[in-house]
């Protein structure tokens, strides 16, 4: 008997989080078609069961539902709007769910758009970095039509744990936005302490296993206190990245009259991390701002990637 719940995907965009994202989709038994610029990407998926597309329309073809994790607005947009792109190729009564993080206004004319050509867009960022991604452990922040979240469902069971409808359409990503607005500021703090205890010759380690005990636990202590403490800068959410999601967040609160002074100081930070060619690196590697203006040089300076 035909297994009903098993589906034919069209992924495009196999970059840090995407390759591992398809890759829980193929694992869950679903039939992928996979596209990306980068050749060497989509070879990688080809060795674990994909069949490859040489370009969006093809990956759009014949397919249950398009998924896209690409970089920023503009390649969204790209893929959707340009030549061949999907409003061209995704037939009508066809799936899309957008799972980059992007702009919530830019989401929103392009669900609007895609919907006057009869097809449903999700907006679907998701949280939890590579590792969430590798494991299928994703918190997934979807905006749309209930509709399209039900026939999403399955696709994204399989690669998150945590599925959140949170609104219509740019919901998703205004609510990824807060979120990244919160990591942000949150790693920020965690600096100024490290920063403080180190200067007051306090241990680091000592110091925040008491912090996670305690009202000032957060993910961010946790997960990358270690590798700031431990001076590794190499692995995690990218500080590009990171300002891409900041840009994106003091865009929506301009464009809401929203001040956000906090957010606008840590995005200064982050420029300065970046301007110091700490842009690839992981985006603990703040810290090193906070070495830079301290004067402090210890076993949490962190190496500036090449
Ligand atoms: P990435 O740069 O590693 O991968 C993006 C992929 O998209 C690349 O393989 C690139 O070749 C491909 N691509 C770019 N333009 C394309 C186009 N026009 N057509 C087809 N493919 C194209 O990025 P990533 O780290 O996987 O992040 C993807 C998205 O997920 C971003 O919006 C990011 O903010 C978000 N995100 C990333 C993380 C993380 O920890 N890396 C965590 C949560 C959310």
């Amino acid at each position: 008997m035909t297994d009903t719940t098993k589906g034919r995907v069209g992924f495009i965009g196999l970059g840090t989080m995407g390759r591992e994202m398809a890759r829980n989709l193929i694992e869950a038994g679903h039939a992928l078609t996979v596209y990306d610029v980068d050749a060497s990407a989509i070879a990688g998926l080809v060795g674990q069961g994909a069949s490859a597309a040489g370009s969006v329309g093809e990956a759009a073809a014949d397919v249950n539902i398009v998924i896209t994790m690409l970089p920023d607005t503009p390649h969204v947009e790209e893929v959707v709007r340009g030549s061949g792109g999907l409003l061209q190729t995704i037939p009508r009564g066809g799936l899309f769910v957008d799972m980059s993080t992007i702009s919530a206004d830019a989401t929103r004319r392009l669900a609007a758009d895609l919907a006057s050509a009869g097809i449903a867009m999700l907006d679907a960022p998701v949280s939890g970095g590579p590792l969430g991604a590798r494991n299928a452990a994703l918190s997934i922040m979807v905006g749309g039509e209930d509709e399209a979240v039900a026939r999403a469902h399955p696709y994204l069971e399989a690669m998150g744990t945590t599925i959140s409808h949170v609104g219509i359409a740019g919901a998703g990503q205004t609510v990824k936005l807060c979120n990244q607005l919160v990591c942000g500021v949150n790693l920020q703090a965690i600096c100024e302490a490290l920063a403080l205890g180190r200067a007051c010759g306090v241990d680091l380690d000592q110091m925040r296993n008491v912090l996670l005990g305690g009202s000032a636990s957060s993910w961010m202590l946790d997960k990358l206190g270690p590798a700031m403490i431990a001076g590794d800068a190499s692995a995690g959410f990218r500080i590009d990245l990171m300002l891409k999601d900041l840009r994106l967040v003091l865009e929506m609160a301009q464009s809401q009259a929203v001040p956000l002074p906090a957010t606008s100081l840590v995005t200064t930070q982050y420029l300065d991390a970046r301007a110091h060619g700490e842009g690839s690196n992981g985006n603990q590697a703040l810290f090193k701002v906070y070495d830079r203006m301290s004067g402090q040089r210890s076993g949490a300076v962190l190496d500036v990637a090449p």
